[in-house]
């Protein structure tokens, strides 16, 4: 008969899906078939403690009762804690209450058991019976036979002989035990799962930022029951919260969350710590609007991305939300929904600054061009099209292609090598302004275009690309070229009336100086005449040299110069105009001979060091550098043999770098210079020592001073 009811009970279990429905009924069918049996305590086992999950028929206080649910029996503690640590069934029969069934008691359980002993009958048995599965066992099945009670008839005693069939039957309801919440884990990940796969569709379908939210914050809320929810958004200064979607909250709760300084926010931690809080709603954490709305508990989940937070998801609820808010499932949830977040306004900035880049890279008048690292186009404007004449730009030319495509000459009229490609230059680091070149359109058409352009260098400091602006300077190229014609004509015929001006100036000055009781007027006068005519005389040599070389008539009379002697004669002629400053030759050679034309290199010389004079502070010195350089020094870098190095260094202001590029153009003058001249010395001093195959360039540091200096081969 007990054999039958077991029989069935188990097959009954077998049958039930619901993990808690089994415990909840196990213990309670058992004493209803088993005459022998009248209470029972269901232990289960985690991390190696048994912990009560259902007590019935047990005599006791409410206290005791409570107490009992709440303890935790170690291997080998008590009855129960017994059987787990052995794995087999465990009986044992008291006369003198129930702490006599128990083996070694934990002292903090003393108390429960000594409670239980005084409320329970003192004669009683107990049978503690292992829930073994294959070799795990998952809990305790402890039956307890009360004694023998006058008024129940149908009572029977608990002894040895039942035993093997409980266990049995044990190990039947342990394995439904196991099927049940193994299947309940499965439910609950495929639970998981799904809700994942709609949050990710809900953040993938969405149209913008409004729409993800809202459809994200249904799906969660609806994973829970009852609940209601808001999902904030952190503004980018990360001192706000804002509303950016709510479900179903009261309208006085959404008002309250609408706009929320974090500092005040009730949910500030979350922000700050970007760890989630759970708890029952507070009135002085301001969530009494919530309250009044009859909202009794809250959820706040951060939402991550990366270790950053963007913003934070509020889960509000009656009491038990908390139980139902799965944390496992929420926080990779919402670190999927932190990053969508993120991602989308990061592209909202990225598109506001494409668009901002857009709109001034149009609108420039001037051609702007664009290319990659390998040199192809990615970007041009509609001027850069309209200024080459073209109807759209072929992006995917190769840089190699592009001086024949465009018939680029230089000023020369030569072929452009690949090398001198503006986008070339730039893609080699260089920075160039005024950089002029010839185009012929389709039509036969020359253009002169002036290209200025830099490197574009991505966040490692690599070249990724470059960038090209140009223009169209045929126009002014005509004028300038008018100008030049006017002026060599000037020139030219200023020369003669100003060359005999001079030498009467001269001769004037030095019959003046010579006369017995001069008169100091005319002497202060006549030497400020020759000096502004020899001025001007030199500004009028610096137009008519300009123009010799535009007409290539320039020719160079080589001959051998001792350059230390010629250095020593530029010197003395200069300490007149030098004033207070003092003049130092440093050089530590007797001889350095160079083949050049003497009057040219004096040219230059004299050019250094009357800017020097001119360019810095009185009193200052002045010093030209001479020496000598063997062919593998890295001044001589470039030449074949060895070099002949002169320097001018001046302290002074120094040159601003982007000025410093410019200096050595034609006509060009640093705006600030207030002492006059035409802009040609650095120009012409340049085209000279061009000629000798030499090179020339400035050294100036801000605040400390300039150093001009060329190298000649020897
Ligand atoms: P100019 O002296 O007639 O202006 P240059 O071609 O000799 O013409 O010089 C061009 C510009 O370079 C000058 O206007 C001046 O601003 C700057 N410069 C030349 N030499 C120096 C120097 N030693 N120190 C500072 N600036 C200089």
């Amino acid at each position: 008969m007990q054999v039958t009811g077991l029989l069935k009970l188990s097959s009954y279990l077998v049958s039930v899906i619901d993990p808690q429905t089994i415990l909840t009924n196990l213990v309670s069918s058992l004493v209803e078939i088993l005459p022998s049996v009248q209470a029972g305590v269901l232990w289960l086992e985690t991390n190696g403690r048994l912990r009560p999950k259902t007590v019935l028929g047990l005599p006791l206080d409410a206290a005791t009762h409570e107490a009992l649910h709440h303890c935790q029996l170690r291997s080998g503690e008590g009855l129960a804690g017994l059987a787990l640590q052995h794995a087999e069934p465990q009986l044992k029969s008291a006369t003198r209450g129930y702490q006599q069934t128990a083996a070694a008691i934990n002292p903090v359980n003393d108390p429960l058991f000594h409670q239980l002993s005084a409320q329970l009958p003192s004669r009683l048995t107990a049978a503690a019976l292992p829930l073994r599965v294959g070799s795990e066992t998952i809990g305790v099945l402890e039956l307890i036979n009360l004694g023998h009670n006058s008024s129940d008839s149908a009572w029977q005693p608990l002894d040895q002989t039942a035993i093997p069939v409980l266990q049995a039957f044990a190990n039947l309801a342990a394995s439904a035990i196991k099927n049940a919440q193994l299947y309940a884990a499965a439910q609950q990940s495929e639970r998981r799962l799904k809700a994942f796969d709609a949050v990710v569709t809900a953040i993938s379908t969405a149209t913008d930022l409004d729409d993800m939210v809202r459809s994200v914050l249904d799906v969660v809320v609806g994973l829970i029951p009852d609940a209601s929810g808001a999902l904030l958004l952190l503004d980018p200064t990360h001192d706000h919260l804002a509303l950016a979607a709510q479900h179903q909250l009261p309208p006085d709760g959404a008002t309250y969350l609408a706009q929320l300084p974090v500092a005040d926010s009730p949910c500030a931690e979350v922000v700050h710590y970007g760890q989630p809080m759970q708890r029952p709603l507070l009135e002085d954490r301001g969530e009494g609007p919530l309250i009044t709305g009859g909202l009794v508990e809250a959820a706040y989940f951060p939402l991550l991305a990366g270790g950053t937070v963007a913003g934070v998801l509020a889960l509000y609820g009656p009491p038990g939300l908390t139980m139902h808010t799965d944390k496992d499932l929420l926080m990779p949830i919402c670190n999927q929904v932190g990053f969508a977040i993120a991602n989308v306004l990061l592209y909202a900035d990225s598109s506001s600054e494409r668009r901002k880049l857009n709109t001034v890279v149009t609108s420039i008048a001037e051609g702007v061009l664009l290319c990659d690292a390998a040199g192809r186009l990615t970007l041009a404007n509609d001027a850069a099209l309209a200024l080459l004449r073209l109807d759209s730009l072929p992006f995917e030319q190769p840089l190699a292609a592009m001086p024949d495509f465009y018939r680029m000459r230089d000023m020369e009229g030569r072929p452009l090598s690949l090398e001198d490609l503006p986008f070339t230059r730039a893609l080699a680091g260089e920075v160039f302004q005024d950089y002029r070149l010839i185009l012929h359109g389709s039509s036969g058409d020359e253009t002169v275009m002036s290209f200025s352009g830099a490197p574009a260098h991505a966040g490692d400091g690599m070249i990724e690309g470059a960038v090209v602006v140009f223009r169209d300077v045929t126009a002014s190229q005509k004028v300038e070229r008018a100008k030049d014609e006017f002026l060599a004509v000037a020139a030219h015929e200023l020369r003669s009336p100003l060359a005999a001006v001079r030498s009467y100036a001269d001769l004037l000055l030095r019959r003046e100086q010579q006369r017995g009781e001069a008169d100091p007027r005319d002497l202060h006068g006549l030497t400020i005449l020759t000096q502004q005519v020899s001025h001007m005389l030199r500004m009028v040599d610096n137009l008519l040299d300009v123009s010799r070389i535009d007409a290539g008539q320039l020719d160079l009379q080589l001959q051998r110069v001792n350059l230390v002697h010629l250095a020593n004669q530029v010197i003395d002629q200069q300490r007149p105009a030098a004033g207070q400053h003092p003049l130092i030759l440093e050089c530590n050679e007797d001889e350095l001979v160079a083949t050049c034309d003497m009057l040219r290199i004096r040219q230059v010389l004299t050019n250094l060091i009357s800017n020097a004079i001119k360019y810095s502070p009185p009193e200052s010195p002045i010093i030209l550098h001479l020496c000598h350089r063997d062919a593998d020094s890295p001044e001589a870098e470039g030449f074949s043999g060895p070099v002949a190095v002169l320097s001018v260094t001046n302290e002074g202001a120094g040159i601003a770098p982007e000025q410093q590029a410019r200096l050595f153009q034609r006509y060009y003058r640093v705006r600030s210079s207030r002492t006059e001249g035409l802009g040609l010395g650095l120009y012409l001093s340049r085209q000279f020592v061009q000629m000798h195959g030499g090179r020339i360039w400035v050294e100036s540091n801000e605040d400390i001073g300039s150093t001009f200096a060329f190298v000649l081969p020897l």
